[in-house]
């Protein structure tokens, strides 16, 4: 995975994304934290928080990229072969499962925000 360079909002310092890291919660050991910190003042940024649901929606999303994959073969090479109704089908498939796996990212960026704000309240309050 190619590193992604970033630029800490407290220090300036431009530093590449490493590998995050994770912590589980010690008041819930079903959620996750995953973050990473700048290495120069340590200032903490989240990822995510992933807790049972947002997991079953990352199997969901993977699902989905699966099969959105698939009908991206069919729709694309395969043409000439497919019928008008089968086209349909297929395109109308496809668009709803862009639109579920939408759905589902969204869904996790609110669970995210959800404990973020549980967990990181006084964080924000000292800046
Ligand atoms: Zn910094």
């Amino acid at each position: 995975m190619k590193k992604i360079s970033v630029i800490c909002d407290d220090c300036n310092t431009e530093f590449k994304m490493g590998k995050l890291e994770t912590e589980v919660m010690e008041d819930d050991p079903t959620i996750e934290h995953g973050y990473f910190k700048c290495p120069k003042c340590d200032k903490l940024y989240t990822v995510y928080y992933a807790d049972t649901a947002y997991r079953k929606n990352v199997d969901k999303v993977v699902a989905c990229s699966r099969r959105i994959n698939e009908l991206q073969g069919i729709l694309k090479y395969k043409t000439k072969k497919l019928s008008d109704g089968d086209f349909i089908k297929y395109h109308n498939e496809f668009n709803a499962l862009i639109r579920e796996q939408e759905e589902l990212m969204q869904a996790n960026k609110d669970i995210t925000k959800k404990y973020k704000n549980k967990y990181e309240e006084e964080l924000i309050c000292q800046n």
